[in-house]
């Protein structure tokens, strides 16, 4: 039991303390906290300012990104758009039926649904471009080892 807890303490500061990647050095390069506030509004109309945390890259002066964030939220926008098409798939079968105007809606929703899961473009950029670089770095370890 005691075991499992030192576990779970574990876990959690390692995924307090993840490095942030930098988009534009493709590397967990040295960075530096800047405090940034950012405003938002309130339930009662009003305005309140938080304190946000970005890391910023020492090497390119670019904010950086964590990995995870960027991850979740690729994945819940192409969750989102994909659950859209399939809302709009499912209402042209069960409630319209096919005819070529429904199929024609059907490819303008599937366009505008592929537009918007590749908003996300920093976080797609910064997942792409670690994956490259991990990529290349067993690609060299392959070669080292020949
Ligand atoms: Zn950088």
């Amino acid at each position: 039991m005691k075991e499992d807890d030192q576990e779970i303490e574990i876990i959690e500061t390692a995924a307090q303390e993840e490095e942030p990647w930098c988009l534009h050095c493709h590397n967990f390069s040295d960075y530096r906290k800047k405090w940034d506030t950012i405003r938002r509004s309130d339930l009662e109309g009003g305005a309140y300012s938080e304190n946000v945390v970005v890391p910023q890259c020492i090497a390119c002066e670019k904010p950086m990104l964590f990995l995870s964030t960027a991850k979740k939220l690729t994945w819940s926008v192409y969750a989102l758009s994909t659950l859209t098409w399939l809302l709009g798939l499912c209402s042209v079968l069960f409630l319209f039926g096919l005819s070529p105007g429904s199929i024609f809606g059907l490819i303008v929703l599937g366009g505008f649904c592929y537009l918007v899961s590749r908003l996300p473009q920093k976080s797609r950029q910064a997942l792409q471009s670690h994956q490259q670089a991990r990529r290349e770095e067993s690609l060299k370890n392959l070669l080292q080892k020949l």
